[in-house]
């Protein structure tokens, strides 16, 4: 007999089936036993009764024993069922926990033993969930994170791939770095020195000479000894960069067009697992609030009592918060675009603006309270690249690989960088990007903690 998903249960009543999965919870009672049994598509209750012989091996079964279970799919009756279906008719969520049917069992198989430290569901503190990941994202409502980021990156590359990029794959052991170097991990590579990247830019504006349009989906790494909660010294980093572009304002559109896809589609896909974090409709309109950084500055100092922004060269983290706030309450977007920052604050490849002495055609979007993404337009004159990286310090010598492709013909082009976890974070309202990261890189750990 084939196998059934817990979630297709419902609409196998009266039928003898088989399931695999976890015995998710376990209480034998005299002449009974009752299961929940956990696949990655759903949960079902089951019950052994009146067969001696099942009944047995049932009484053996400790929790999270991956079995192999047969029995017949009965339709529930009690109030439970009752109120779980009448909700499915109110909201049209279905429950991870399928509660319409349950299970007469008439064998029961043990695939593997299993031993646990503690019961899933308690509440863990965040080094506790740490330390035993591969058993703590067994829960459904850890695992429901990474469902909802599968389907952002799924999401990422189709709404790309529909707009004509084509997806390639950049090294991530490089030589110099284009942020300066001052956050690159050091490598020794057969005597000489490498680093990880801290992000694919030059190698995405490289392919933009080749394709146009590209877009790459991979690990950026930083070497920077923060603890807050949105830094990972490993990442998620989606780029995209595009050619042919009139200012950094089709940047934007894109990007806007892209998140709202995202947005849309993740809401409609994944809605038992957003209901699980109580996520409320996320505003992302057809086009985002775009203010420039000086403006934004204004508005804080105007809107919010004590707040000192104007003339500083980058936002706080606090300021990020206040424009989500005000973007959310007056503008009706969980998303705003702020524009224009110093060329001190941005990397040398940045596009210096025409209007704005000093300030760049780049901009951040903030996403409920923190950046997300940075972009912007690009330089692609060589002349003007070769000084930009001077005035920022950097030897051109080192980067003649790079600088190859703007002696070779590259287009007016643009493009963005986004951290899928703090995307996938601030989806769900998650405290700390570290529950946004399947196995997060952070000073104190490497998978467990280094001090040890
Ligand atoms: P921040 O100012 O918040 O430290 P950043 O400006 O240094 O971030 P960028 O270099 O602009 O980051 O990277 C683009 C995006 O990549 C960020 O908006 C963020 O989503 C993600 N990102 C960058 N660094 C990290 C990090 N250390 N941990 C998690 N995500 C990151
Ligand atoms: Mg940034």
């Amino acid at each position: 007999m084939k196998r059934t998903m817990i979630k297709n249960l419902s609409q196998m009543k009266g039928e003898e089936i088989i399931i695999k999965g976890w015995a998710d919870t376990v209480r034998a009672q005299g002449k009974m036993a009752f299961f929940d049994f956990r696949d990655v598509s759903g949960k079902v209750q089951g019950v052994v009764f009146g067969k001696p012989e099942v009944l047995e091996v049932a009484k053996k079964i400790s929790a999270e024993d991956v079995v192999e279970v047969k029995g017949v799919v009965n339709e529930r009756n009690d109030k439970t069922a009752k109120e779980a279906i009448e909700e499915f008719k109110k909201t049209g969520v279905k429950d991870f926990f399928v509660k319409d049917v349950e299970i007469e069992i008439t064998e029961i198989k043990v695939l593997a033993k299993s031993e646990i430290p503690f019961s899933l569901d308690e509440d863990l503190n965040l080094d506790v969930y740490l330390d035993n990941m591969p058993f703590t994202l067994k829960n459904p409502k850890q695992s429901a994170v990474f469902k909802v980021q599968a389907k952002i990156i799924q999401k990422f590359r189709e709404y790309l791939n529909q707009n004509d990029f084509t997806e390639f794959m950049a090294p991530k052991i490089v030589g110099d770095d284009a942020e300066g170097g001052a956050g690159v991990y050091e490598v020794e590579y057969f005597g000489n020195k490498a680093g990880l990247a801290t992000s694919p830019q030059l190698y995405k504006q490289i392919m933009v000479g080749v394709l146009e349009r590209v877009f790459t989906v991979g690990q950026a790494f930083r070497a920077e000894k923060h603890s807050t909660s949105r830094h990972l010294n490993e990442y998620t980093s989606l780029d995209f960069e595009m050619g042919f572009i009139d200012s950094y304002k089709d940047v934007m559109k894109m990007h806007n067009g892209l998140l709202k896809y995202i947005i849309d589609e993740v809401q409609k896909e994944m809605q038992t697992e957003l209901e699980e974090y109580g996520v409320e409709k996320i505003l992302a309109p057809e086009e985002f609030p775009v203010m420039s950084l000086p403006e934004a500055q204004e508005l804080l100092e105007r809107e919010f009592e004590g707040v000192k922004a104007v003339g500083e060269p980058d936002l706080e983290p606090e300021h990020e918060r206040l424009l989500c706030q005000y973007a959310k309450e007056n503008l009706g977007s969980d998303f705003i675009f702020i524009t224009h920052y110093p060329v001190s604050k941005r990397p040398f490849y940045t596009f210096k603006s025409k209007d704005m002495d000093g300030m760049t055609d780049s901009f951040d979007l903030l996403f409920k309270g923190v950046e997300i993404t940075s972009g912007g337009q690009r330089i692609h004159d060589y002349d003007e690249l070769v000084q930009s990286m001077k005035d920022k310090g950097l030897d051109p010598e080192k980067f003649s690989f790079y600088l190859q492709a703007f002696k070779t013909g590259i287009p007016p082009h643009g493009g963005i960088g986004l951290g899928v976890e703090r995307l996938t974070q601030k989806i769900l309202g998650l405290d700390n990007v570290k529950k946004a990261t399947l196995f997060p890189r952070e000073i104190n750990r490497i998978d467990t903690l280094l001090n040890k």
